[in-house]
């Protein structure tokens, strides 16, 4: 019997074992049974080679005109495209998630990469008058270097494309790792990437963990960015391991995100919204619904349909087109969402509406199924109230009137995104003014971005940038301002402009 496929590290150009010669599983969350793949668990020596390829790649492809960097990019989307079954499938193995929301996170890959591919006829600078006579001013921007990607497994295609994408068009080179769970997904990108024409080294792979690959990575001199996405305490570690030198640090981390519902809410429309806010991607979201603060005045109205509508969800393997919510990633992300199942139901006050654990018996014994769980009357103090769980639980949490609700909804360290249910158009708008997040919603959950409007959050979510849309490409260059004196004198500015 053949056993599962083995995958190389990627440098330039080349498919490449670690040379540790030492390898990891890549394993079904919805069964165990199932190894998706073999990877390379590699060390600094992979991530010096895949440095070396990219600095070297970058001294022609920063030379490449944008446009023509544009047209490769074209073409890797429109064979993502062609294939965005077959990845949405290998995704849903890997990673769990149902396959309606696989293939979602495959074509927000196809949207960012024809969007970046645009951007290659754009980057426009700006000209400007100089307040000298004969002389002319203006900006462009210029690429960063080599560019390190280090991704989380939640979005496993989407997230790589938010970095990688901008990354190429402005002309940088990269090195991607990928999260461990969830390497094939890269590995398909990558693979796709190279058959579509980008040059070798300007794209390179290494597997392995954070610590081994990782952390090289981040520490090397060689590296003009690290774009990173994950939690926020991996986050502030990199941070300070990039402080030294100032390396450009592009971080994007956790969330505790809420819908606010109010009293004059389309309850069915919020229920429907806060299942999906709450419970799609398993709760693995960075924008994951995991608060619901609810108007007083609508709270047991909306609990009653919100829990019914919960109770009901399907839970299984995402592969299955029935299954409304699928595994979490790992066992120790599932034991991490049993300990705050746990917790809540310790918590002083918390009331456990629904769930509250793991399905055991038959398929799902070879899986790591958390049930879908609400706490209501959650209050602030309560750990299930500030904490991140990424994972199969949202809060009720009751507010006695609008000012409350806004108040609750910033007391939060994180900055995200959060939305508001009314039909009031003057409380929509002062809701949009009054929550401090990068992200807000009306009449909708608090997932569901858009590549073409910037990504990304205040507080311990952000360090101040923004993915997807324009925003991005500012991660991924520097301006530099440019001065073209004509008048064959010299002329000082600030001096001899009288
Ligand atoms: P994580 O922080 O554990 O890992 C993220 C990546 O960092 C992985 O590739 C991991 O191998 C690597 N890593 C781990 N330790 C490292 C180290 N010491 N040095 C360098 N790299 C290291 O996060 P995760 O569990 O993969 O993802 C979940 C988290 O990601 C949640 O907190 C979620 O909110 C966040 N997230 C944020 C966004 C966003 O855009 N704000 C999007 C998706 C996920």
């Amino acid at each position: 019997m053949r056993g599962p496929k083995a995958y190389k590290n990627f440098i330039k150009g080349e498919w490449v074992k670690s040379r540790t010669n030492k390898t990891f599983e890549d394993i079904n969350p919805a069964n165990t049974d199932d190894v998706v793949g073999i990877f390379q668990q590699s060390d600094q020596r992979d991530v010096n080679d895949a440095l070396n390829a990219a600095a070297e790649a970058y001294k022609k492809w920063r030379l490449v005109p944008a446009p023509k960097r544009g047209e490769i990019l074209y073409r890797v989307a429109q064979r993502i495209v062609k294939d965005k079954e077959r990845l949405s499938r290998d995704m849903t193995r890997e990673m769990g998630k149902v396959l309606v929301e696989t293939r979602g996170d495959v074509q927000e890959a196809i949207d960012m990469t024809f969007y970046m591919a645009g951007e290659g006829r754009r980057q426009f600078g700006q000209t400007i008058p100089s307040e000298l006579p004969e002389k002319y001013a203006m900006t462009m921007r210029q690429p960063l270097g080599v560019c390190v990607m280090i991704t989380p497994w939640n979005f496993p295609m989407a997230i790589p494309s938010w970095k990688m994408m901008p990354a190429l068009i402005m002309g940088n080179t990269v090195v991607v790792k990928p999260a461990t769970d969830t390497p094939l997904s890269v590995f398909n990108l990558v693979q796709i990437m190279h058959e579509e024409g980008i040059p070798a080294g300007v794209v390179n792979m290494v597997t392995g963990s954070g610590g081994a690959v990782g952390m090289p990575l981040i520490n090397d001199k060689r590296v003009g960015c690290i774009s990173f996405t994950g939690s926020t305490e991996i986050g502030r570690k990199i941070s300070e391991a990039c402080a030294p030198e100032f390396k450009h640090c592009h971080l994007e981390m956790g969330g505790k995100n809420c819908i606010m519902i109010m009293d004059d809410a389309n309850i069915d429309l919020a229920v429907d919204g806060a299942l999906w806010g709450a419970f799609g991607t398993t709760g693995q979201r960075c924008t994951a619904s995991s608060r619901i603060i609810i108007h007083k005045k609508v709270y047991n109205k909306f609990a009653a349909k919100f829990v019914e509508r919960v109770k009901s969800l399907k839970v299984g393997d995402g592969l299955d087109p029935s299954i409304q919510m699928g595994p979490a990633v790992s066992e120790s992300q599932m034991n991490s969402v049993l300990d705050y199942m746990r917790i809540g139901k310790e918590e002083d006050g918390a009331k456990l509406l629904c769930g509250g654990g793991r399905f055991t018996g038959g398929k799902y014994n070879k899986g790591w199924f958390t049930m879908p769980t609400v706490f209501g009357d959650v209050r602030p103090g309560m750990r299930i109230f500030h904490e991140e769980i990424f994972g199969s639980v949202t809060d009720l949490i009751p507010a006695k009137d609008y000012d409350e609700a806004i108040e609750l909804a910033n007391n939060c360290a994180y900055g995200l995104s959060a939305s508001i249910y009314t039909q009031d158009i003057n409380l929509a708008f002062r809701a949009m003014r009054d929550v401090y997040t990068g992200i807000f919603y009306v009449n909708a959950p608090t997932i569901g971005a858009e590549t073409h409007l910037p990504f990304g959050g205040t507080k311990h979510t952000g360090n101040g940038h923004r993915e997807a849309c324009v925003q991005a490409l500012e991660v991924f260059s520097e301006w530099k301002s440019v001065y073209v004196d004509f008048s064959g004198t010299i002329q000082r500015a600030q001096i001899d402009n009288i």
